[in-house]
């Protein structure tokens, strides 16, 4: 496994590990935890800015989302103009847009910089409504966008099969292939001086006089900045009450009839179907994406494969599919994501809640982040701030979705199955088994041997979901994800599932 869900990305065959170089003795000016887009970008930069740093992984680099995304560049954002009008005003949403187009010109900076090759391309996307709520809503976001600058233009036919009823072109979108740009960007940061050190794991920190003491699975690092680019930060945060997980499932499919689209598209559904082509090994490809749930809130997590592949071949002449795959993201709770200082920190810095846009708030984040620790300010840290205040639409529902948590929480702990023998689960499935007044997360491998766990995810006690597709154990409430021996692949838990051995039952 080198992503954190066992289906092969389109992606996955770049990833490749780095030298280790580790050396304890070294004292850094940065310690960057997480090799994905957000923590390559940022140790890139500021290393080139002068700073000794350091980037640790827990597994390889493009383990997690960065790994399993489609990577569409987009400066139009699953928080549309009018969402971020009616939110924050219009001066904020055209930051917003700014801070969109800027993430663009750090990508094609950095590729131009250091002569990447990573199949950048700059292309046009498609966004279409397909009835008349849709309509409706697409003239809104069309207007906003006229509002904050970002060009839109109404058009009355689109590249993709499918009947719609109203559409729109956005020019100066982009695409990439997400390993190969981190992975020459982690190159670069090595040539600059940087160090990378992959299977290390950061269990915790702490933060005296100026100073951070990291501790890792292969020893203590010294910094004086620590970035926590984990995609949702470790350990126990606010920020964990204010993202909920979800996940996202994508398909690469050669088509028969070589109808390939030449742009970027995106429907208007809820969830929205996402389109872009990727040329592989010589043979193109289409990569759709959809059927987003939140974690653990889907009883079978195969099924969504089954259904996207069935809405692709309703509209496409699908001949095979390639690849399938599924990954997570994270949803803020007012629709902007977090970058910035760690609430009840100094010198700790974190990214998380970038919705289905984290190539532009990874990238994003590089920018951010290296201005705060090197000059204390940066232009977008109070649009983007970690500790604001969100007293505004929003979080009424993001109550209600933890309060959904919550009561799934209980109605886990009543609707795990009652079976009286371990022996009711089927080869290659997992359940979480209630026995004898516990609960476990059992887990039969084909062939017959049991992995047995403790069901309760260390870092909140809620009950883990078994997730077929992806082979893990999901955690709802926050998004910790694990392997079926118990071991973390998903932040924000820095603690494994419980091994439970079979006599101890
Ligand atoms: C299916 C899907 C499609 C998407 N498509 C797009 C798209 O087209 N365009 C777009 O802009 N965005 C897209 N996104 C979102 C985007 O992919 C993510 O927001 C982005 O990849 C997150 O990058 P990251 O570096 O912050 O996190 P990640 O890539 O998840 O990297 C975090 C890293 O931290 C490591 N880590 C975690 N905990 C520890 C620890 N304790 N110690 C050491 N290391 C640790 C992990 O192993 C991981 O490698 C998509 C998301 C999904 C799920």
């Amino acid at each position: 496994m080198n992503r954190d869900g066992i289906r092969k990305s389109i992606w996955q065959e770049e990833i490749r590990s780095f030298p280790d170089a580790f050396r304890f003795e070294t004292e850094y000016d940065v310690a960057v935890v997480g090799g994905g887009i957000t923590g390559v970008s940022t140790a890139y930069e500021l290393q080139k800015s002068g700073k000794k740093c350091i980037l640790i992984e827990a597994a390889n680099v493009g383990f997690g989302t960065t790994g399993g995304t489609t990577a569409h560049i987009n400066n139009f954002l699953d928080t549309t103009y009018s969402e971020a009008i009616s939110k924050f005003g219009l001066d904020d949403a055209k930051l917003l847009f700014e801070s969109a187009e800027d993430a663009i010109g750090i990508i094609e900076k950095n590729i131009s910089e250091n002569h990447i090759s990573c199949d950048f391309e700059k292309r046009t996307g498609q966004l279409f409504a397909l009835d008349e709520k849709e309509a409706k809503e697409l003239d809104d976001i069309l207007e906003a966008a006229g509002k904050v600058g970002c060009e839109m233009n109404l058009i009355h036919q689109i590249s993709f099969p499918i009947p719609f009823i109203k559409a729109v072109e956005i020019p100066g979108q982009a695409q990439f292939h997400p390993i190969k740009y981190i992975d020459a960007l982690c190159r670069s940061f090595l040539s600059l001086g940087g160090t990378v050190v992959e299977n290390c794991f950061c269990e915790s920190h702490s933060e005296k006089d100026g100073d951070i003491t990291i501790t890792t699975s292969k020893g203590i690092i010294k910094a004086k900045n620590l970035v926590y680019a984990t995609h949702i930060p470790p350990g126990i945060s606010m920020l964990h009450f204010t993202n909920a997980p979800y996940r996202s499932y994508a398909m690469a499919f050669t088509l028969k009839d070589g109808n390939y689209p030449e742009v970027l598209g995106y429907d208007l559904m809820d969830p929205y179907h996402y389109y872009r082509v990727q040329e592989m090994n010589g043979e193109k490809l289409l990569i759709a994406g959809g059927e987003d749930h939140k974690t653990g809130h889907s009883e079978d997590t195969g099924a969504c494969f089954s259904n996207l592949e069935n809405y692709i071949r309703r509209y496409f002449d699908v001949d095979v599919v390639r690849y399938s795959w599924s990954s997570q993201y994270y949803e803020p709770v007012d629709s902007l994501p977090y970058i910035g200082k760690l609430p009840g920190t100094f010198r700790v810095f974190t990214a998380t809640g970038f919705r289905g846009n984290g190539m532009i708030f990874g990238t994003l984040s590089s920018r951010i982040i290296s201005e705060l620790i090197l000059t204390g300010n940066s232009k977008y840290f109070r649009l983007f701030s970690p500790s604001r205040i969100t007293p505004i639409a929003g979080f009424t529902e993001f109550v209600k979705e933890n309060i959904t948590v919550a009561t799934d929480f209980i109605k886990d702990k009543l609707f795990v199955e009652r079976i009286s023998s371990l022996a009711e689960i089927s080869e290659g499935e997992g359940k979480v088994v209630k026995y004898e007044g516990e609960s476990y997360a059992v887990y039969k491998e084909k062939g017959g041997g049991m992995h047995l766990l403790k069901s309760a995810c260390p870092h909140a006690k809620c009950d883990v979901r078994w997730n077929s597709a992806e082979i893990s154990w999901d955690c709802p409430c926050h998004g910790s994800r694990f392997s079926v021996n118990g071991k973390v692949l998903t932040a924000p838990s820095v603690t494994n599932l419980t091994k439970i051995r079979e006599k101890d039952i």
